[in-house]
């Protein structure tokens, strides 16, 4: 089993990158923020209490983000890994779920970085709203918070995950195809512990 997270500011390009690479490799591709906006779109009880956070820009807690984790895990057979997508977003995320796949005598394999700069952040989120209709993407406000609660509470994981190793940075930049075919470069190169 390998486990990956693919990491970065939002609008960097992860869940395009998530789709293709779960596809692949047979990973089960769990995006938090997807999981969220169902619940909302379902009006469940779930949904109607993270509604007005993600319409801010802000983070959902902890505690509702890691049990959705724990529900997904539990439920997920048949696949050769999990890739996290918009997970973790704070350091108490990494350290719960290197400790939920620890019990299950698993690890985090790689982190994949995307980095994009600011500019073209906004700009892709701006456009997206017009294409796939998400209102945090529509209102440049709540794209500016996003990214700034991305700077203050969810950058600091970048020095956790180069300390640990197996951390690759790939600039956001270049094509979707481009990236794909990197980041399955340092994923069948990667050293089989
Ligand atoms: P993006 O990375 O493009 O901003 P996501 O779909 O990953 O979008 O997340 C959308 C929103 O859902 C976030 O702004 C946040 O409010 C909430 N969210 C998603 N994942 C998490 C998480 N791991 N922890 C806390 N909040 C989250």
């Amino acid at each position: 089993m390998k486990n990956f997270i693919i990491f970065g500011p939002p609008g960097a390009g992860k869940g395009s990158q998530a789709v293709i690479l779960s596809k692949k490799y047979n990973l089960k591709h769990i995006s938090t923020g997807d999981i969220l906006r169902d619940e909302i779109k379902n009006r469940t009880k779930l949904g109607l209490k993270v509604k007005s956070l993600i319409d801010e820009g802000v983070l959902v807690s902890d505690h509702i983000i890691l049990e959705i984790i724990e529900s997904v895990i539990k439920h997920s057979k048949g696949y050769s890994g999990f890739l996290f997508d918009g997970f973790p977003r704070t350091e108490n995320q990494f350290t719960q779920l290197k400790r939920m796949l620890e019990k299950l005598g698993h690890r985090v394999d790689a982190v994949i970085s995307l980095v994009v700069e600011e500019e073209v952040l906004i700009k892709r989120m701006l456009s997206r709203a017009q294409i796939e209709g998400r209102e945090d993407d529509a209102n440049p406000i709540v794209v500016k918070k996003r990214i700034e609660t991305y700077r203050e509470q969810t950058e600091p994981l970048i020095d956790i995950f180069t300390k640990r190793g197996n951390y690759f940075t790939l600039t956001g930049n270049d094509t979707i195809e481009n990236n794909f075919k990197k980041i399955c470069n340092i994923i069948d190169n990667l050293e089989t512990k």
